[in-house]
């Protein structure tokens, strides 16, 4: 009763009302009926204030309906009907409301039901449940500086020719390791010459059967299938690809910067070295020559 004269009733719409009792006033029955045995007649009660407040706007039992309870209380009856929040209404009743709007915009897209209550998480904090590729950055032993180069590479964030580009900045487009094509970050990592070499030389210090993706998306993919487990071996495997992507990084910067180049033999050593120093037991998992 003190809910239903405390909230900016008067001011609120029909579908306002009718959300308001369904989301906090059958709420306050449903708790309290968990707790106690209520005589019907106290059932009937609540009812008749709740029918009223819905149809009248007040806090007593008046008769006026223009659909019967039932139906009201019918599952369709809520798909049709709209839901509107007053300007007007309270603070708590418009967080009440967004917060249904939410519910059934999560509960939408995840009609199978599993995980609603992570994804309603992710939706009301507005972050995003995290990408697949994520995998390969859990036990992955490179040097925080490679690590932090891949993950920005994951994250499409790398300064690539093609972004800066975007930025309106004047720049060469041509990429400075093959001086072939346009710089952009699939070219740089994955299809340039110099890029295919060096993984090249590195799948086949791994022994890993097969080579890298040339389009982005695929790689990506890749990226998960051979970075998920706790084994040796794939923790080697992705400290090695993060340092690769480090060694191919650090090449272009220094091209551009520096005006120094390195081959590719020189990068792959280098990463064969890091990856032993920071997993002593790695050396028997790669064939070094
Ligand atoms: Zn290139």
């Amino acid at each position: 009763m003190a809910r239903i004269n405390y909230w900016t009733a008067k001011m609120l719409s029909y579908a306002g009302r009718a959300q308001l009792v369904k989301t906090v006033l059958f709420g306050v029955q449903a708790y309290w009926a968990q707790l106690f045995i209520i005589p019907a007649k106290i059932i009937k009660l609540i009812e008749g204030l709740c029918r009223s407040y819905l149809w009248a706007g007040v806090g007593y039992v008046t008769k006026k309906a223009l659909i019967a309870w039932d139906k009201v209380c019918s599952p369709k009856y809520e798909g049709q009907r709209e839901c509107k929040i007053s300007n007007n209404a309270s603070w708590m009743v418009q967080k009440i409301m967004s917060a249904k709007a939410t519910f059934d915009q999560v509960q939408q897209q995840q009609n199978k039901g599993r995980g609603i209550l992570r994804h309603m998480y992710y939706h009301m904090t507005r972050r995003q449940p995290k990408p697949a590729w994520t995998c390969f950055m859990y036990s992955n032993a490179s040097r925080p500086k490679a690590y932090n180069i891949m993950w920005m590479m994951m994250n499409q964030k790398l300064a690539t020719v093609d972004r800066l580009t975007r930025w309106r900045l004047e720049v060469d487009k041509t990429c400075v390791l093959c001086k072939n094509a346009d710089e952009t970050i699939e070219h740089l990592f994955l299809q340039c010459q110099f890029a295919r070499k060096l993984w090249e030389k590195v799948l086949r210090m791994l022994e890993h059967q097969g080579t890298i993706p040339m389009v982005w998306k695929q790689f990506q993919q890749w990226c998960v299938q051979n970075g998920k487990g706790k084994r040796a071996t794939t923790q080697v495997f992705k400290t090695v690809i993060t340092e690769g992507i480090y060694g191919l990084w650090i090449e272009r910067n220094n091209r551009i910067f520096e005006k120094k180049s390195r081959k590719e033999e020189s990068i792959v050593k280098e990463i064969a070295c890091v990856t032993i120093a920071r997993i002593p037991t790695a050396s028997s998992k790669m064939y070094l020559n």
